[in-house]
């Protein structure tokens, strides 16, 4: 299912990017985690990656 809308492709982005990945276990949680939600770590990084173009 391709996006066409690019204002819908931008709102797709950020919903999907929008995580943060534990270093630890690799688990993504929510936006505004401050630890992983799995092992408790407290090592997240934000997952920032272009789709497409
Ligand atoms: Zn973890």
């Amino acid at each position: 299912m391709p996006i066409t809308d690019p204002e819908l492709l931008k709102i797709v982005e950020e919903r999907v990017l929008n995580k943060m990945v534990c270093r630890r276990c690799g688990a993504l949680n929510p936006p505004g985690a401050t630890k992983c939600r799995r092992c408790g770590s407290k090592d997240l990084r934000p997952k920032r990656k272009r789709i497409g173009r």
